[in-house]
This record gives C-alpha cells, structure tokens and sequence, in this order.
C-alpha cells in the first residue's frame, strides 16, 4: 500500500504500541490475535473503549481485510458487552483519520461509547482517569451481570 493524502498527527513513538508491548500501563480488556480493546483514560461516554489493530496501522486506509474483519468484529463485541454491563440507551461508534479529522494518536482507533446520562458523548476537554480507574472499569465489564447482581444482593442483606 502507498501513501495516503492522510496528514497524520505528529505523536512520536506510537502510544498504543508501547501499552500493547507492555512499556506503559494502561488496561487492556480484550485482547486476540489481531485486535485490542482498551479502556480509555479519557472516558467520554459510559463507558468508553477504544479498539485497536495489534499491528501498527496509522488509519482505516491500511487495514488489510482480515484485520477489517477482527475490528468490526470486535467493535460488536465492544458495544454488546457495553450494552450487557452498563444498559445505556445509546452508544456511539465513531472513528478519525488525520489531523483534520482530529485524530490525536497515529495509530488507527474505534472508540465505542455508552451515552451519558444527558445524552451524547463528551466532545471536549475530560479528566485523565488514573489506569486503577479504568481496571475497575474493565473488572465490572468482565464480570457476568448475573453474578455482579448476586453479589449486590448478598451485600444488601449484610447491611
Ligand atoms: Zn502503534
């Protein structure tokens, strides 16, 4: 594949890769032969995940077709496991390429989003959540509703 008219951001080593070699912490929820999904310091939706490609492809332009697959794939999986755990009335897929596009990480991202409580999903500046923060985020994704429903009874009845 070529190059693209893509101008990408200038982010320097690539973040994404170093949080999947396992450089820098970060959560890492699912993780399968080709795809990612990580759970964002940067929650702008209840609650927001972002599905990568393993392999370091700067936009949707370079995605091979078995990787298009894995991701939208895995994007589903994403949004089912949102809508299992979290019960939003909404949930936003969006993607960028480029600059323009506001594409802040040169590697390509989904982000998948449960709405907030007022609707839509935050579009400016957020609070970095801490990476105990979003490990308690994909604890609670992990964990089967029916059993996180049990426990929550169990621990009723104890009060
Ligand atoms: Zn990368």
């Amino acid at each position: 594949m070529g190059e693209t008219s893509i101008d990408l951001p200038d982010d320097g080593a690539c973040a994404f890769c170093a949080y999947l070699r396992g450089d820098r912490p970060y959560t890492i929820l699912r993780r399968d032969e080709l795809t990612a999904t990580l759970v964002t310091r940067e929650q702008r939706g209840v609650p927001h995940l972002l599905v990568i490609p393993i392999a370091h492809r700067p936009t949707l332009l370079e995605l091979h077709d078995s990787e298009t697959l894995a991701l939208m794939t895995a994007v589903r999986d994403a949004a089912r496991l949102i809508d299992k755990t979290y019960e939003r009335p909404g949930i936003a897929v969006w993607q960028n390429n480029g600059k323009d596009a506001n594409q802040a990480i040169s590697h390509l991202h989904f982000h998948v989003a449960g709405t907030l409580d007022e609707g839509g999903t935050e579009w400016g500046k957020v609070k970095e959540i801490s990476v105990e923060e979003t490990d308690e985020i994909a604890e609670k994704l992990r964990a089967p509703k029916a059993e996180e429903d049990r426990a929550m009874r169990r621990s009723t009845r104890l009060l």
